[in-house]
């Protein structure tokens, strides 16, 4: 973000209008990148991990062998203190070496796919019911109030990172149309969609097809 960067604003929540120009693969695609973006783990608001917790039991049923089944594993024990978050305060989910030898969320299963979700569309309920919001919105996240896009993180991926434009093929605004409405809703959505018609979507779609 440049000090320059004329934001949008949606309901006081600025919006940086790099989403509608920064390119993105045709789809998070786990058999291709087995879900890179999750070897860090992730911060979550301090509330939400009481949220994740009332699964525990069944989390636990839906882990595989390689992941720690123990709890006080899951989360660090410090809190962030972080402005970005309702409560103030952030938490990090932890890491674990897998089988290969590499570390990644505990929430990671060998096959790439996050055991939050998995544990939610096994019983039932939405499949972002406890997931954490930065993982839901990922690339796009929240700096400073701002939602722009995670770049630092982006750095170190092999298939949708900014290192690999080879593989990109639509904009990010039009890969996260679902992500985009559940963090603005569907008037928060119309909003931007206005907008990245009118100013965007041709231009950069043209643009990354040439690239
Ligand atoms: S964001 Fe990138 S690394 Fe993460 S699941 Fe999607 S394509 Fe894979």
């Amino acid at each position: 973000m440049s000090e320059e960067t004329e934001y949008l604003e949606f309901k006081g929540m600025k919006i940086d209008p790099v989403i509608f120009t920064q390119g993105f693969v045709p789809g998070c695609n786990i058999s291709i990148c087995g879900g890179q973006c999750c070897n860090w783990g992730v911060y979550m608001d301090r509330d939400f991990q009481p949220v994740i917790m009332e699964y525990e039991n069944q989390i636990k049923d839906v882990m595989d062998e390689f992941q720690p089944r123990d709890s006080s594993l899951w989360f660090e024990k410090e809190l962030e203190e972080d402005t970005d978050f309702p409560s103030g305060y952030a938490i990090g989910t932890e890491l674990f070496v897998n089988n290969k030898g590499t570390t990644q969320c505990v929430f990671k299963d060998k096959r790439g796919y996050c055991s939050l979700q998995v544990m939610a569309v096994e019983n039932g309920k939405h499949k972002w019911e406890i997931k954490p919001k930065y993982c839901i919105m990922y690339p796009i996240t929240i700096i400073d109030e701002v939602l722009t896009v995670d770049n630092d993180h982006s750095e170190r991926l092999d298939y949708c990172g900014v290192q690999h434009t080879e593989n990109y093929t639509q904009t990010i605004f039009d890969a996260m149309t679902e992500e985009i409405k559940f963090i603005l809703g569907e008037e928060g959505y119309n909003f931007l969609n206005e907008h990245y018609k009118k100013n965007y979507q041709k231009k950069y779609q043209i643009e990354i097809k040439i690239n």
